[in-house]
């Protein structure tokens, strides 16, 4: 199964991917979580997004795909990937849908995260605190819900429009979204 977690920055997605990779077996594609990494290690792709992910901008719709596509050949041979945090615009959602024809596959699900921008803005003022991951500020937060309300928001009505958006509530706790998750996927 190839499943997408939409929702917000700091909507639960990567919370509840780790999950779904630990009781399903499935690989979790981070594009967020691949940016941080190639920062960290210093490479010439971490240079060139560096300022933009300190920003609360995102990086090209280039840079996120061909990351996503080096790692399908991975998620295929465990039986399905968890794309969280990508797509990220509707050029984004059209490549991956090309990528996955090519191979024979498609995406299964999109399991879209619903929770109110007040439970967010309190979410990452707490994940500021602990992790002090730099974009988690409060005034770039508010950049990165504005990116998401106009960039990414706009796929929902093509996942809904293609029959594969289920819509959950994100604002319980952690093991109350699980079961709303797995309920979904199980459907
Ligand atoms: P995330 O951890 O998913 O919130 O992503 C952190 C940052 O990485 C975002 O604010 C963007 O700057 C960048 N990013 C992650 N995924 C994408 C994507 N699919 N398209 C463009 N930029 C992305």
């Amino acid at each position: 199964m190839n499943l997408i977690l939409f929702g917000p920055p700091a909507a639960g997605k990567g919370t509840q991917a780790k999950r779904l990779v630990e009781t399903r077996g499935m690989v979790q594609l981070s594009t967020g979580d691949m940016l941080r990494a190639a920062i960290a290690s210093g490479s010439e792709l971490g240079l060139k997004v560096k300022d933009v992910l300190a920003r609360g901008d995102l990086v090209t719709d280039e840079i996120v795909i061909a990351l996503i596509e080096d790692r399908l050949p991975e998620a295929e041979a465990a039986g399905g990937a968890i794309f969280d945090g990508f797509p990220r615009t509707v050029a984004q959602a059209q490549a991956l849908d090309a990528m996955l024809e090519t191979r024979g596959a498609k995406i299964d699900r999109v399991v879209r995260l619903k929770v109110d921008d007040a439970a967010l803005t309190a979410r990452i003022t707490k994940r500021f605190e602990d992790q002090g991951r730099p974009d988690d500020n409060p005034e770039t937060f508010k950049d990165r819900l504005a990116v998401y309300n106009r960039q990414t928001a706009p796929l929902l009505p093509y996942y809904e429009g293609k029959g594969l958006l289920t819509e959950i509530d994100g604002m319980g706790s952690i093991d109350a979204v699980a079961a709303q998750m797995d309920a979904a996927l199980d459907a």
